[in-house]
C-alpha cells in the first residue's frame, strides 16, 4: 500500500470523481433474475420494470394484493396468506 494519491486542485478532484461516477454508471450489471446484462446506471429502472417484476413474481404468477395487509403477493400464495395470523388480525381489525 503506497501513500494515498493527492489531487493538486479541488477542480481536479471533482473531475476525477465525475469520471469515476461515469465509469460506475457505464459498468455492466447482471440481473440474476432476468439473466440479462444491463448498464449499472439503468439498474433502478430495470428493477421497477414490468419485465423484471413479472420475473420476480414468476412468469405465470399473477400478483394479488391484499387490501387488509396492504401488500402484493403471488396469487398462488393467497391461500397461505389468508390463513396466516397476521392477515386474520388485519382483516379482523378492518371488519370492526
Ligand atoms: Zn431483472
Ligand atoms: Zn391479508
Amino acid at each position: 500500500m503506497g501513500p494515498p494519491f493527492k489531487y493538486s486542485t479541488e477542480e481536479e478532484r471533482i473531475r476525477a470523481r465525475k469520471t469515476n461516477q461515469n465509469k460506475y454508471t457505464m459498468k455492466n450489471w447482471e440481473c440474476q433474475i432476468c439473466n440479462c446484462i444491463i448498464r449499472l446506471g439503468n439498474k433502478t429502472n430495470h428493477l421497477n420494470s414490468l419485465k423484471h417484476r413479472n420475473k420476480v413474481f414468476g412468469a405465470d404468477a399473477e400478483p394479488w394484493s391484499c387490501s387488509d395487509c396492504d401488500i402484493e403477493i403471488q396469487l398462488h400464495n393467497k391461500s397461505n396468506l389468508v390463513k396466516s395470523a397476521g392477515h386474520i388480525r388485519n382483516a379482523t381489525n378492518d371488519d370492526n
